[in-house]
């Protein structure tokens, strides 16, 4: 493990910083940043976040590792973990693009023809169209590949009809990424087919669901004889499972490095400001121990983190061990919030940003963390993968593998 930057690397921080130093304001020590879901429904925010990437682009900035003919600058994913590192040190407008930069965009570079390459990378570049992802389905999620979405061939056209679920940005999306079933007598993998659609096509309509923050940052969407030109579908016909491993891969990478431990600082900063038993909580051995307990897996994360960056810097590609961050990190978010709220004491359970301490980002942070242990790949999947891929274990057993999807009955199977 190597925690320096190279000489190459120091210098492209340091122009970074210069950059960002001249262009947006330094978040402030104490701040957390926001949660992005309840901010995505603010259309100032997404506003504010369309500029700053147009802002980026311009100036070079913008997806590093793309090629500079489809927008980006050619660099390597080491640069990518810089600037990410030195973005996050400044307050800027939510990252709407997770599902666009971190999942599509590489997706499409990955098996999209040229002509797809210049119709959307560029633009997903610069940010002024946003995508959304619609994998899910009311019975299909883990089990992704038994999707009933169908999609029938009719001339130059596909029609599209079904519902998909859990559709983070739908409401504010231009574009979907989507996996529907084009031969329902083919064995269940073999029958899907990936497309592009147009979210203001005829036929969709997206319906936002309320969360139990209160947010609405996922939503139903249901398609109705919603017709696709051939020329957005990517890759061939039956192998859209193929092409949806390529998001799914990019998607855990994505998660797993945003999960986590950055807030055993404010933490112990609000262990000093809180009260027990007249005295501040921060001096009674049982709250030490729980705050040794956090420091300690919050640091086990970070240096498996570092372990992925040092071995991004030597070129190569993180793996299913990428699952770790997800799989530790979510549900050390879900407790140390809990935690948190347990040394607010009856202030613990007050929401209103206005009154609680810390500006409710705790009580946020909270709500928020099922969601992260559900979202790209639930616990118990992420288990499976490690123990399948990394530790090698027996797999699964599944037994509709090899069946012609149309005699699986609905919601049987595994990913
Ligand atoms: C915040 C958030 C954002 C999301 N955004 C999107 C989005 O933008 N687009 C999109 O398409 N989807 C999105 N999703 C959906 C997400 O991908 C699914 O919720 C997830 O894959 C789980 O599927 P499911 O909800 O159908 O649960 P199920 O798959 O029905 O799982 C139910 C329970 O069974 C367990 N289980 C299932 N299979 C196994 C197994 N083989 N072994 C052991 N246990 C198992 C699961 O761990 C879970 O506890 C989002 C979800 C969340 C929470």
């Amino acid at each position: 493990m190597d925690f320096d930057d190279t000489k190459e690397e120091a210098a492209f921080r340091a122009r970074a910083r210069a950059w960002l130093e001249q262009n947006a304001k330094p978040r402030a020590s104490d701040e957390s940043g926001g949660d992005p879901l309840r901010e995505r429904e603010d259309h100032e925010a997404l506003r504010d976040a369309k500029a700053w990437q147009a802002r980026k682009f311009d100036a070079g900035w913008a997806c590093l590792t793309w090629p500079k003919e489809y927008g980006g600058q050619n660099l390597g994913r080491m640069e990518q973990v810089i600037w990410n590192q030195e973005e996050a040190r400044f307050a800027t407008p939510p990252n709407v693009y997770a599902i666009g930069h971190g999942m599509l965009g590489p997706t499409i570079m990955a098996h999209g023809t040229p002509e797809q390459k210049s119709r959307w990378v560029r633009e997903m570049a610069r940010g002024q169209v946003i995508w959304c992802q619609l994998f899910s389905e009311p019975g299909a999620g883990s089990d992704l590949a038994g999707l009933r979405t169908s999609a029938v061939r009719k001339g130059d056209e596909w029609s599209l009809s079904g519902q998909k679920i859990w559709s983070t940005l739908a409401h504010f999306s231009d574009f979907g990424m989507i996996v529907t079933r084009t031969d329902p007598d083919a064995a269940k993998h073999a029958g899907l087919t990936y497309f592009i659609v147009d979210m203001h096509a005829p036929g969709i309509e997206v319906r936002p669901i309320r969360q139990i923050n209160g947010a609405t940052g996922f939503n139903e969407v249901f398609l109705n004889d919603v017709r696709v030109s051939d020329a957005s579908r990517l890759g061939g016909v039956g192998d859209g499972w193929r092409v949806a491993l390529t998001t799914l891969m990019n998607e855990r990478v994505a998660i797993g490095a945003g999960t986590g431990s950055g807030r055993v600082r404010d933490l112990f900063r609000l262990a000093r400001g809180a009260r027990l038993r007249g005295r501040p909580a921060i001096e009674s051995d049982a709250v030490r121990q729980r705050l040794a307990d956090f420091y300690i897996r919050a640091k086990g994360l970070q240096y498996t983190g570092y372990r992925t960056l040092s071995a991004i810097s030597r070129g190569s590609t993180p793996g299913p061990e990428g699952s770790i961050g997800k799989a530790v990190g979510a549900p050390l978010g879900q407790e140390m919030a809990s935690f948190a709220m347990e040394l607010q004491g009856a202030m613990g359970a007050i929401v209103d940003p206005e009154l609680a301490p810390q500006e409710a980002l705790w009580q946020e942070a909270y709500l928020g963390a099922p969601g992260m242990r559900i979202a790209g790949g639930t616990d118990e999947i992420l288990r499976n993968i490690i123990a399948e891929r990394v530790l090698g274990l027996p797999p699964e057993i599944r037994v509709d593998k090899d069946r012609p999807f149309r005699d699986v009955p609905a919601g049987r199977g595994a990913r």
